[in-house]
């Protein structure tokens, strides 16, 4: 039995209960139940506030947890980081009124900058030997320059519209920040056993979203170039079609590169491309 601790109401709740669903583990959950037992998977899930997550993962009231980069890092504990999971992207930055020429690193001495990451904010000041005032908020610290309470902020941004719409910009990016599956450092053998499943599932689940499944129609002609620019797995499966001279390649496309491939595969003379989404690459 594995126990996992997931946020309970916030950014990261819908896309943690849609991993685990994705990597085919069941179970229900009830609005105000702390924990649930999945059904098909030994696997027992906590839903609990994202910053105590790392907290009872180090100590062992969960063996498991999802959680972002920025809750973990300013907590500072002992946990291991097992996967990154790629959703719940942010940054941690430091911001200022827009009225601010804001041009160095430097500017910042002596000012009094409102955070509710005072640890993370802390050790980047002292790494750049900047001595500013750090003011612990617990929330909405977005509004402190507006009111007096601060001359820049440090806080999450993602879109930036919050910052905008206080008047704020950005002004140094402290911490790239995303969710992470982390697991604490002294597991049963039996907990290890069933995250090394838990983590190759979730592998298969986050490859899958990487890559698309393309299928296109070609000329015989043009199948060595179509090759060489999607060269799949291992390589690429070609079948003739009806038609003599033309043949069908199925292979598998990184959402990355995707649009600049597409470009190229057209150049080439593929027709009829097909792209469908792949759920699971099992490697
Ligand atoms: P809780 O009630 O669990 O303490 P919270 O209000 O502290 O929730 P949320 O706002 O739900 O937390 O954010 C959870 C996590 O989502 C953040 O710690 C961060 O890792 C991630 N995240 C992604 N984008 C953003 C964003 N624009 N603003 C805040 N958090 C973000
Ligand atoms: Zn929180």
């Amino acid at each position: 039995m594995l126990k996992i601790a997931i946020q309970k109401k916030g950014r990261l709740s819908d896309d943690s209960i849609e991993l685990l669903s994705q990597c085919g583990i069941r179970f229900s959950k009830a609005d105000n139940k702390l924990k649930a037992q999945a059904w098909n998977f030994p696997l027992e899930i906590l839903f609990l506030r994202d910053d105590d997550i790392p907290g009872y993962v180090a100590d062992g009231v969960a063996d498991v947890g999802i959680v972002g980069e920025n809750v973990l890092y300013e907590t500072g504990l002992a946990v291991q980081v097992a996967e990154k999971l790629g959703f719940g992207k942010c940054r941690l930055s430091i911001a200022v009124p827009n009225a601010v020429e804001y041009t160095q690193l430097s500017q910042l001495k002596d000012q009094r900058i409102a955070t509710s990451y005072p640890r993370l904010l802390g050790a980047f000041l002292q790494k750049n030997g900047i001595e500013a005032r750090i003011h612990e908020i617990s929330g909405s610290v977005e509004i402190a320059p507006g009111i007096g309470l601060a001359d820049a902020i440090c806080d999450l941004v993602s879109s930036g519209s919050t910052l905008i719409s206080n008047g704020l910009k950005e002004a140094e990016v402290i911490l790239k920040s995303e969710a992470v599956l982390i697991c604490n450092t002294q597991l049963s053998t039996e907990a290890q056993r069933v995250l090394a499943d838990l983590s190759f599932r979730i592998r298969s689940v986050l490859q899958g979203r990487n890559y698309k499944y393309i299928l296109l129609n070609a000329p015989d002609a043009a199948i060595p170039t179509i090759t060489s620019l999607l060269p799949g797995i291992k390589s690429p499966t070609v079948m003739p079609l009806r038609e003599p001279g033309w043949s069908s390649l199925h292979s598998v496309v990184q959402e990355n590169d995707f649009w600049e491939i597409i470009g190229r595969l057209r150049e080439a003379g593929a027709e009829g491309i097909l792209v469908l989404p792949i759920e699971k690459i099992i490697q």
